[in-house]
């Protein structure tokens, strides 16, 4: 697998993304923003540092979803696609399940636990953050309703 490009896209395939090496940070995410912008219980992201992502085949529509990032999804079928931080542009953070093999990366870290709903239950061992703990809310400071 090492070596291998990480490929995927969204459900029509209007576009797709390839990564020269597997993502530095697998998590899944429970707060407010995460939710809406997937509309379900929980989001789940690869991230991908230095620039080492980029679309092979047509681009996210983005839209900013805070002060300091922005989300991107399929223009043509809704697939939820993207996450970035306006000032960090070399380094997005794509949906898992548009992942061609999500089963590839699994996560490692729960973030934005407050905002967990009570039903969701994931049996694992993983750390669970909340979003006012990740060093990246220390820099662009509170006031978000979530990871941003
Ligand atoms: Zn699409
Ligand atoms: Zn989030």
């Amino acid at each position: 697998m090492t070596g291998e490009p990480v490929t995927g896209g969204c459900l029509c395939g209007a576009v797709r993304y390839e990564a020269t090496g597997a993502p530095s940070e697998v998590s899944y995410c429970h707060c407010r923003m995460c939710q809406q912008h997937f509309g379900n219980p929980i989001g789940a992201y690869a991230t991908f540092p230095d620039n080492q992502l980029r679309f092979t085949k047509g681009a996210p529509k983005r839209y900013r979803s805070s002060d300091f990032a922005q989300r991107g999804f399929c223009a043509e079928c809704g697939t939820p696609l993207t996450f970035e931080y306006t000032r960090k542009p070399e380094r997005i953070s794509v949906s898992i399940g548009s992942l061609d093999h999500p089963e590839r990366f699994p996560p490692s870290a729960h973030w934005g636990i407050e905002g967990q709903v009570p039903w969701l239950h994931i049996d694992d061992d993983l750390p669970r953050h909340r979003t006012e703990d990740d060093p990246e809310m220390a820099e662009y400071g509170p006031g978000a309703a979530g990871c941003g």
